[in-house]
């Protein structure tokens, strides 16, 4: 028997439509060089619908894909709703990866217009020759992001996005689409092999909306600020902006000053309660307002911070400060939602703090199961390791025109991550399958060695690699980053790490590093360690 319920499209249009005329006055914030730029809700709908004009009239039609070179900033909100909303699909290219990369992308997707701000145009402007498909690019100056004189390649049209908008009607008659349509695509950053595609349908991202919104996820209402330093061209910014737009929660965007010097500052000017980052971004926050009387983070109350394992002692420097961070895990493949560790009721004391540690716990319409090397599914037992695979309405099923056969398993996603469940649902991950350390035939968990050693007072940073040992296959090999004004010896860090790990896990090869090298999204980048070790740089 049926249900007789109505059979309505979930659509992005729907949360553009909410946030715009239920959240007016809701606003996006967006640092500039001596302080900030504010745009309404109401007015990011009517240069959606601007922008939607605007790019019909450049021959932007149903699937076509519409890139972004840009920052986090309003104009970027605006094209995450527009570009779907009209029927096309967004393609927010990451800035960071390699020339080859992002030429490799744009043409993979075949994208035929992009967006970019103007103080990334000197990044994008050598590659334009190189790009095949790309038709239309529309800078945007707002924030006097000014680029100066610039030729385009023959066959590329290049507008200015005000411009561009201003002659165009203040609303669209957005159209019905399929909920399963394309609306949005992120490649992931290829550590190994070429990036692949994941395209996003107007359902997932309305759903996962939802979930992240929850209380026990990030929490959103229409009394929050949300500082979103999470780039927009990585995972759809964890899928903040939709979010914020269906609870009514501001944005606060930081543009381009992420280093954490302006950060802090642009942090006192929009006064945002809540945040979204990678640890190494709260990391070197924490350094500058420890360092810097006038820095003035105190708006904070609540952060999330993934994309890589927290710190134990990130955390814990963080509540002193009164800040909870709140620990959540997900990859491109997934939306990113995943998992966010909030403590369960029950939990006391040490507990909570036990809790807030792990990966977190799964929104219920995501399954995951533990397979062990042998193809066994495992218990959830807090002990039994293995790789987790998921599966859930925002989780992909495949990449775009890429076959990669190993990453699926009987309609589950292969995640690469491997770890634990607890009894009551909190994922612990114990590393990324390629990072374990392989020695001897027990493995060794590459975060758990880094959290310890970045719980010593002298220790800022600290990255392990597992690298190639005559005896025992692999050991680990750790690169350090010390603290200002501290001076510390390996044998001291040893001894450090041999009170908490069995002694045969800790490391024999140490390196002093000045900065642990990061991936175009802000996380250690292993495989730079990895290949420095192979040309002989550490030893
Ligand atoms: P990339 O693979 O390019 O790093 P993603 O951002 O999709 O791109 O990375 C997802 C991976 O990041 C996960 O599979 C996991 O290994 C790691 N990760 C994300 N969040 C966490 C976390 N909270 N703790 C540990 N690892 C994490």
């Amino acid at each position: 028997m049926l249900s007789t319920m109505q059979d309505v499209p979930l659509q992005i249009r729907r949360l553009l439509e909410h946030g715009t005329a239920r959240h007016a006055s809701a606003t996006v914030d967006t640092a500039t060089p001596g302080g900030l730029r504010r745009v309404s809700y109401a007015e990011i709908g009517v240069n959606a619908a601007r922008l939607a004009h605007a790019l019909r009239e450049l021959g932007v039609g149903e699937g076509d894909r519409v890139a972004t070179f840009m920052w986090n900033n309003a104009e970027h909100v605006e094209a995450y709703f527009a570009v779907p909303c009209m029927g096309a699909v967004l393609h927010p290219l990451n800035i960071r990866l390699s020339g080859d990369q992002i030429a490799f992308i744009a043409d993979h997707a075949e994208d035929r217009v992009i967006i970019v701000d103007g103080t990334l145009l000197p990044l994008l402007a050598p590659l334009l020759p190189r790009l095949k498909t790309v038709e239309h690019l529309i800078v945007n100056r707002a924030g006097g992001a000014d680029p100066g004189a610039f030729t385009a390649p023959k066959g590329v049209t290049v507008h200015d996005y005000a411009e561009l908008l201003a002659g165009c009607p203040a609303g669209y008659d957005w159209p019905e689409v399929d909920e399963r349509q394309a609306a949005a695509m992120c490649y992931t950053s290829g550590t190994t092999g070429d990036p692949k595609g994941v395209v996003y349908s107007h359902r997932s991202i309305y759903l996962h909306a939802m979930a992240a919104a929850m209380p026990d996820a990030f929490d959103l209402s229409a009394h929050d600020k949300v500082l979103g330093i999470v780039p927009q061209f990585h995972v759809l910014a964890w899928g903040l902006p939709y979010a914020a737009f269906l609870t009514g929660a501001s944005l606060a965007m930081p543009d381009r000053f992420l280093s954490p010097g302006p950060l802090a500052a642009f942090i006192r000017a929009s006064r945002p309660g809540k945040g979204a980052g990678v640890p190494t971004v709260w990391q070197g926050l924490l350094a500058h307002v420890e360092g810097d009387p006038d820095a003035d983070i105190s708006s904070l109350r609540e952060a999330v911070v993934g994309g890589s394992a927290c710190p134990p002692a990130l955390m814990d420097a963080y509540d002193r400060h009164g800040i909870t961070l709140l620990h959540a895990w997900g990859m491109t493949e997934m939306s990113p939602l995943g998992t966010v560790a909030r403590p369960p009721v029950t939990a006391t004391g040490e507990e909570v703090r036990a809790h807030r540690l792990t990966q977190g716990r799964f929104p219920a319409p995501v399954e995951a199961r533990l397979v062990g090397p042998d193809g066994v599914v495992l218990p959830h037992d807090g002990e039994s390791v293995g790789e987790l695979e998921v599966r859930g309405p925002w989780i992909t099923g495949s990449y775009y025109r890429a076959e990669d056969p190993d990453r699926f398993h009987d309609g589950w996603l292969r995640t690469g991550d491997v770890g634990h469940i607890s009894p009551d649902g909190y994922l612990t991950l114990t590393d990324r399958a390629k990072d374990v350390i392989k020695s001897g035939g027990e493995w060794i968990s590459s975060v758990e060695l880094e959290n310890h050693l970045m719980g010593h007072p002298a220790v800022a940073e600290a990255a392990v690699v597992g690298v190639p040992d005559d005896k025992w296959g692999e050991r680990p090999l750790a690169t350090v980053v010390i603290r200002d004004g501290h001076q510390v010896t390996f044998d001291e860090l040893r001894d450090f790490l041999a009170t908490r790990v069995a002694r045969w896990q800790v490391p024999e090869r140490w390196a002093i590093v000045t900065e642990v090298p990061k991936t175009s999204v802000g996380k250690f980048s292993k495989a730079t360690i990895r290949a420095c070790h192979a040309a002989g740089e550490y030893d």
